[in-house]
């Protein structure tokens, strides 16, 4: 028996159509006839927009806990004096129920699948698997060298990659991730590109997030973040770096060559004031492009739809041109690049995709009228117009119903937690 979502419009239609959906993958698409299958549940949603569900590539799903804290303070002393001393009495179960209402919070949001690094990886892995979404997960590491940490650092990741690599029904995939070139030592990252190349697993990293950190690399070593680690050969291996700010031309050179998937962080770059990626210049030199939210500690929250429509924003602001970013460049950043940022198939609303499959209410006020679908979507739509998620087929929100996470539970639970950790 199939799902038939009835009489939507398609992003990149024109008209009415009906979408059957089918052990996972979208099997019609069209007005239905006699040859569809009798027996399928219908969902009524004339009217409403269908589109391929949205990607986040790079978060770090539990620090939701962290939203709103500190927010004026000053980089080092957010980091040291509120974020440091609170991850530090972090317990598994807590990880968990804190990833449990950042992916409530994606689903709300049109999300299909995210790219996490943080750790007590088991607890969101565990989250991830019962929220229904699909996932690039990791133990982010951080270790001087190998001999100061980085061996165990890498036995955790290795622990992490076979307990859940492929699992919950294939929707759950693990990079390794080595947090940055400056939290970890040459050995460990070597380390960390063997384990990833062993065992078929990406590489997910932060890099040239800041001027400083740059600045202070080129210092060290002579070289840039980008050529420092192609010299170290490790981007041999299929790698997703976010944030990618500061980069020049021969660094952009270097993610395009190498293949790097970049993960655009727009808002938490400029709530740090760490500048804006030059998306433009990397997409014109064939760097592939998605976008992310980042932690929820530094953006505030996780919601894509946002994210493209400051990034197109921004970019046109920053540029001053209209064409730097189009609504449909942007789009494809939070869906096909980011889907192959997270190395998932492709995915659109076509007969043999898989049925990851959002669906919005175009008829508020605030999207009225509907001229352009996608000019709709990147500048005027919110997350709060998304009414239904499909993933693999399986319904995680119908009609802004959560179904796969009980929300009021996981909001008291992590209010809870807050009021712990203050008392602390
Ligand atoms: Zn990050």
């Amino acid at each position: 028996m199939g799902t038939v979502l009835r009489e939507v419009r398609r992003f990149d239609h024109p008209g009415f159509a009906s979408i059957r959906i089918a052990d996972g993958v979208i099997d019609r698409v069209g007005e239905p006839d006699a040859t569809w299958p009798k027996g399928d549940e219908v969902v009524e949603a004339r009217g409403r927009l269908a589109i391929p569900g949205l990607v986040n590539a790079h978060t770090h799903l539990p620090m939701v806990l962290l939203r709103g804290l500190a927010d004026d303070a000053p980089l080092s002393v957010w980091l040291e004096q509120h974020v440091w001393p609170i991850e530090r009495a972090l317990e598994p179960d807590d990880v968990y129920w804190c990833s449990l209402l950042a992916l409530a919070e994606s689903i709300r949001c049109g999300v299909v699948a995210i790219a996490d690094m943080y750790f007590h990886s088991d607890a969101v892995a565990r989250a991830t698997s019962e929220s229904g979404l699909r996932a690039l997960l990791s133990y982010g590491m951080i270790a001087p060298s190998l001999s100061e940490g980085g061996r165990a650092e890498l036995e955790k990741a290795e622990r992490f990659a076979a307990a859940w690599h492929g699992k919950a029904e294939g929707r759950i995939a693990v990079a390794v991730s080595p947090h940055a070139v400056y939290t970890c030592g040459d050995d460990v990252w070597r380390g960390a590109a063997s384990l990833a190349a062993e065992r078929g697993l990406m590489l997910h990293t932060h890099l040239s997030e800041t001027r400083d950190e740059v600045d202070a690399w080129r210092q060290k070593t002579g070289l840039t973040p980008p050529a420092y680690l192609e010299n170290l050969g490790v981007l041999a291996v299929p790698t997703l770096a976010a944030h990618c700010v500061h980069v020049d031309a021969a660094d952009i050179d270097i993610l395009a060559r190498n293949g790097v998937r970049v993960a655009h962080c727009p808002k938490s770059n400029a709530k740090l004031g760490s500048g804006i990626a030059p998306v433009r210049a990397m997409r014109d030199r064939g760097v592939r492009v998605a976008i992310g939210t980042d932690g929820a500690a530094s953006n505030d929250r996780l919601d894509v739809l946002e994210e493209l429509r400051f990034a197109c924003l921004v970019a046109r602001a920053l540029s001053e041109d209209a064409r730097s970013l189009s609504s449909r460049d942007a789009l494809s950043l939070a869906t096909t690049e980011g889907r192959l940022a997270l190395n998932l198939p492709k995915a659109g609303i076509e007969p043999g995709d898989p049925a990851d499959v959002v669906l919005m209410d175009v008829e508020g006020s605030h999207t009225a009228p509907p001229h352009d679908a996608r000019s709709t979507l990147a500048f005027a739509s919110q997350a709060s117009d998304v009414t239904d998620v499909f993933v693999g087929g399986r319904p995680l929100l119908r009609d802004r119903r959560l179904l796969t996470i009980d929300e009021e539970r996981v909001q008291s639970e992590v209010a809870r937690l807050a009021k712990r950790l203050r008392r602390d």
